[in-house]
């Protein structure tokens, strides 16, 4: 069967498929429903250290990304987008969408925001409603410190909106302590349970904001005070996907039950930028490197397609190439969540040393070596 290594979607588990096909009721009718549902956001709110409101949104991870724009902008808003990559950039389409003026803080994407050089920015420009910014932005797989950004803006009295779709749960994020307002997720990265939820965890600050608006959200289905006093009416804006819930639910309860995987996803990430740095390869990064997704450049003599076409003919193995201003130009192997685990990729770097050889790139050592040393 063909092993799906990308940067989301990743393989999901049987369990997670199992829960997934469980015979189900009317969402809309069945009070156990909503209490399921309802702790099920509690526990991924535990999970990410606050006990700020979680929803869980019946969409794409995209959803909660627009969602959290519906809800905060308003026409004239400026918001603060910033940009070290193709997430951090593409936030700027969802403010305009609403209404607001993005002022985008674009700096060289392949290293982490400077926090120093953010603050310097901010010292003389800080007159915006909230800003956006990326924990890991996964075409290039760059990560940010939000630890540090988050409380930054707030000090400036900025809300912070985290797309932190690609690390929830693969790298440590505490909602709390880094004073995050929204902080977006979603299924099918290291949750591991297929494409199709998001979810939102909202502090008192963003829905102060959202209430306080002079102006309705222009979006019914992406409105987040549209779940106002859901639980106590027991109703929903809309039918909840409650199959796809039954499946988060079992995904969830696997990271639960895995206290290691923060430490995995650090030793595995280590490992895999190790290997390809001791062959000989380019990691794409200069600083920032999540340990969600490790990403290198293309070498010379080959192109992204060959790799990716032959990593597939011939090993059943499929790799993630990217896109936007790194089309065509680095291959991302992605060891999130059920991914995330050594036998997988030390056979990832099997098969890459093979295809290598045949492409007739020559590395200097056995990927698969340096990293089964390093694990
Ligand atoms: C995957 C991902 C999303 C969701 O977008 P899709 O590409 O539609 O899955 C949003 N933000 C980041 C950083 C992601 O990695």
């Amino acid at each position: 069967m063909l092993k799906i290594m990308t940067p989301g979607p990743t393989e999901v588990p049987e369990n997670v498929l199992d829960a997934l096909s469980v015979p189900s009721t009317n969402p809309d009718l069945d009070v156990a429903f909503v209490e399921s549902y309802r702790r099920l956001c509690i526990r991924i709110s535990h999970l990410l250290h606050t006990d700020n409101e979680t929803l869980i949104l019946g969409g794409e991870g995209i959803l909660g990304l627009e969602a959290a724009a519906a809800s905060l902008t308003e026409p004239g808003d400026r918001v603060l987008v910033i940009d070290n990559g193709e997430y951090g950039a593409g936030y700027a389409d969802f403010v305009k969408i609403y209404g607001g003026e993005p002022v985008l803080y674009s700096v060289d994407r392949r290293n982490e925001i400077d926090t120093a050089a953010l603050e310097d920015f901010l010292e003389k420009d800080h007159d915006f409603k909230y800003a956006s910014v990326v924990h890991g932005d996964t075409p290039s797989g760059v990560l940010n410190n939000i630890a540090e950004i988050c409380p930054l803006l707030k000090r400036y009295g900025i809300l912070s909106v985290v797309d932190a779709v690609s690390t929830t749960f693969g790298e440590p994020i505490d909602v709390d302590q880094s004073q995050i307002d929204i902080l977006c997720g979603g299924s099918q990265k290291v949750i591991s349970a297929p494409p199709g939820l998001a979810f939102v965890v909202i502090s008192e600050a963003a829905k102060k904001a959202m209430h306080s608006r002079k102006t309705p959200v222009a979006s019914f289905y992406a409105s987040l005070p549209a779940f106002d006093g859901y639980y106590e009416a027991k109703w929903f804006p809309y039918t909840m996907p409650i199959n796809d819930i039954h499946g988060l639910d079992a995904a969830i309860k696997n990271i639960e039950n895995d206290p290691d995987i923060l430490k995995r996803h650090q030793t595995i990430g280590e490992a895999s930028r190790k290997a390809v740095a001791a062959a000989g390869l380019q990691l794409h990064l200069e600083s920032g490197y999540s340990n969600t997704v490790t990403v290198f450049d293309v070498p010379e003599g080959v192109t992204a397609a060959q790799i990716l076409n032959t990593m597939r003919s011939d090993h059943n193995i499929m790799l993630a190439g990217s896109f936007g201003h790194l089309a065509g130009k680095v291959i991302r192997i992605g060891h999130m969540g059920n991914n995330c685990r050594a036998d997988k990729m030390s056979a990832v770097f099997k098969a890459l040393d093979a295809t290598f050889r045949r492409l007739g790139v020559e590395l200097k050592c056995s990927m698969q070596e340096v990293f089964e040393q390093n694990i």
